[in-house]
């Protein structure tokens, strides 16, 4: 029979920086499927895209800042802390043994990521450990079978483990389920871009952390940091 248990969730990402997109999407997460916790998780250096622009402790303190007197959103700083190439699956695989097999761990999302998945280091054992919770935009197309290849996979993938919004509250893991939601137009590209040209990012993150941008002079130069993850 099942029972409601402890609702986790992880909304991961680098954070590079954080910004409005990233928090109403991990809060509207929390309050739409009703987790007990939502923990934001910067990963040190993900093997499926380029290494952040900044520091791993220069993102940290961007998230606290962002997240400070919110009790609705926390922070997971356990990637940062490990160093190193982060893999979800190791990460997942240390909250199964610090948090046991009867928490309900849900890891969450954007679509474009999971259609990155296949490329994923131990990619089939993630749901072994844990949900997906998959957001995709208003008028998404669902990956094709016929298309071959990484999206064929996910196609398969998702037949396979699709899972209603409950289970994530019934069964500790193993369900992917898609969540449509608008996303707000911001990305931390597009801050990189324009502070390295001379413009203002005010009003797409929060105060708190522009000015610790400012203060520390980040992303002044476009390229020429880059890969410097520490
Ligand atoms: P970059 O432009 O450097 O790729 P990003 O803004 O996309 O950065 P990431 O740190 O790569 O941010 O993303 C972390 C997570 O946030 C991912 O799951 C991504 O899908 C999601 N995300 C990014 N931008 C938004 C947004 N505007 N609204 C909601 N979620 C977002």
């Amino acid at each position: 029979m099942s029972h409601t248990r402890h609702t986790i969730a992880l909304f991961g990402g680098t954070f590079d920086p954080v910004h409005f997109g990233h928090l109403r999407m991990a809060l509207e997460l929390r309050q739409a499927l009703g987790f007990d916790e939502m923990r934001l998780l910067p990963s040190h250096r993900p093997r499926h895209r380029e290494s952040p622009g900044v520091s791993a402790e220069h993102r940290r303190q961007m998230l606290a800042l962002a997240l400070a007197g919110c009790d609705e959103l926390a922070l997971d700083d356990r990637e940062l802390r490990r160093g190193g190439d982060t893999y979800t699956v190791d990460t997942l695989e240390e909250l199964r043994r610090e948090l046991g097999c009867d928490v309900s761990i849900s890891f969450c999302m954007g679509l474009d990521s999971l259609l990155t998945l296949p490329a994923w280091h131990r990619w089939q054992r993630l749901l072994e450990l844990a949900h997906l919770v998959v957001v995709a935009r208003p008028g998404w197309q669902l990956p094709r079978r016929d298309a071959g290849g990484a999206e064929a996979a996910v196609a398969e993938l998702l037949e396979r483990c699709a899972g209603k919004a409950k289970q994530l509250h019934s069964e500790p893991c193993g369900r992917l389920v898609v969540r449509e939601q608008t996303l707000l137009p911001i990305s931390a590209t597009d801050i990189r871009q324009l502070i390295a040209s001379g413009q203002s990012p005010r009003f797409l993150l929060p105060t708190a952390v522009l000015q610790y941008i400012e203060d520390n002079q980040l992303y002044r130069q476009a390229a020429a940091a880059a890969g410097e993850c520490k």
